[in-house]
């Protein structure tokens, strides 16, 4: 349920013309830096440098990561001029009017809107009150640290299966608790996936991910710069599993599915299925999601369904980024005790006093029950071999 049914006309209005600054602002950015990267590439430096440069030091990961951002820039900027160019080619023939503007301008809004305004808000209200959490927090989390890891590559090893870990326990608390989730649901609310939709996140949600991620791997041993590493790492990969079905059909990268987070394996984070809610936390190894028992492999025969399970218009930003907060303000108001009022807060979404059985977990339990075959994993299929062993 949309908590705006009939949105104030003049907000929607500065809504976009917000759009239209911010999408006209952030093309020039992206397409001159891509120019001035691909020019200076040909005398060596620009993205050719970027990669070889690291090389030469044999900082590979380095090199790694500006492959992954000119993959990343040169797909987001054909997955926005594609779109672009096929819908001018379907109203190509209908008269010049008003409409034909207007049925362009949703389509673009819908798939690019939730992006664009969040990353401008990223972008403005960081800089505006706060300053970033990392290097607040750092200084005091160290001294909690037991010990330190060296910087041989079997601690590179370790050093990423603890980021995927603290990943795993800020994502699953992102979408177990609902004030947590409060500032996770902009993510998950665009219909349309393309690869600007990792630019849609609360702007408050990287203070809370930052410091579960210190809080975990510094007494684990981590260092700073190994986390910072890691962290432009699963960024770079993150960008790229967002990539549209437009682009990259199926997105299961072949045998890279059984070792990685796939576009496949997020477009299930994605989708609001029930088969699919709440399943693959990971961002680039699915190994504490095998663990856990959160690994949900993409079915043929279930296509995903992305957004939020409430009536939701993408296009309405307001209701996209603060729609979630101001439901459980509601939800809390209207509690009839204390403990109710502090039970909402701290429990899954879909959770009421007399009611538990609309929660993600109780969803998908459910539809399991009916259908178990297609939530079988490998964790599964091994547990089965080894108990009919014993
Ligand atoms: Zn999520
Ligand atoms: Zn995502």
């Amino acid at each position: 349920m949309s908590f705006t049914k009939n949105p104030n006309k003049n907000w929607r209005i500065i809504e976009n013309v917000a759009f239209v600054c911010a999408f006209g602002f952030i093309m020039y950015n992206l397409i001159s830096t891509y120019w001035r990267y691909a020019y200076a590439s040909i005398k060596g430096h620009g993205y050719i440098g970027a990669i070889i440069d690291p090389l030469r030091t044999h900082e590979y990961y380095k090199s790694f990561i500006s492959v992954m951002i000119i993959l990343n820039a040169t797909c987001i900027l054909w997955e926005i001029l594609r779109l672009i160019i096929q819908l001018l080619k379907q109203e190509r023939g209908n008269t010049h009017d008003y409409h034909k503007f207007k049925r362009i301008f949703k389509q673009v809004s819908i798939n690019y809107k939730p992006s664009f305004l969040a990353l401008l808000i990223l972008e403005l209200l960081p800089k505006l009150f706060f300053i970033h959490m990392f290097w607040i927090w750092l200084p005091h989390i160290q001294k909690i640290g037991l010990f330190t890891i060296n910087l041989k590559w079997y601690s590179w090893v370790y050093a990423y299966l603890c980021w995927e870990f603290s990943t795993w326990i800020f994502h699953f608390s992102s979408h177990r608790v609902r004030f947590l989730w409060c500032l996770h649901a902009p993510h998950h609310a665009p219909t349309e996936l393309n690869m600007t939709v990792n630019w849609v996140h609360f702007f408050a949600e990287s203070y809370y991910s930052t410091i579960v991620h210190l809080l975990i791997l510094t007494p684990l041993g981590v260092k700073p710069v190994m986390f910072v590493a890691i962290m432009s790492i699963s960024s770079v990969w993150g960008v790229f599993t967002h990539v549209s079905e437009r682009t990259l059909k199926k997105g299961k990268l072949g045998l890279l599915q059984y070792l990685l987070i796939t576009p496949a394996h997020h477009r299930v984070h994605h989708a609001k299925n029930p088969l699919y809610v709440d399943t693959n936390f990971a961002t680039v190894v699915p190994v504490w999601d095998w663990m856990f028992g959160t690994l949900q492999p993409y079915k043929e025969e279930v296509s995903a369904d992305y957004g939020l399970t409430r009536d939701l218009d993408v296009t309405n930003f307001w209701d996209l980024y603060f729609g979630e907060i101001i439901w459980l303000y509601r939800d809390v108001k209207k509690a009839g005790s204390i403990k109710d009022k502090l039970l909402y807060i701290v429990m899954p979404p879909g959770w009421t006093p007399v009611c538990s059985s609309n929660t993600a977990s109780a969803m998908r339990r459910d539809f399991l029950k009916s259908n178990p075959a297609l939530g079988i994993t490998s964790k599964n299929r091994l547990m089965a071999a080894i108990k009919s062993l014993s």
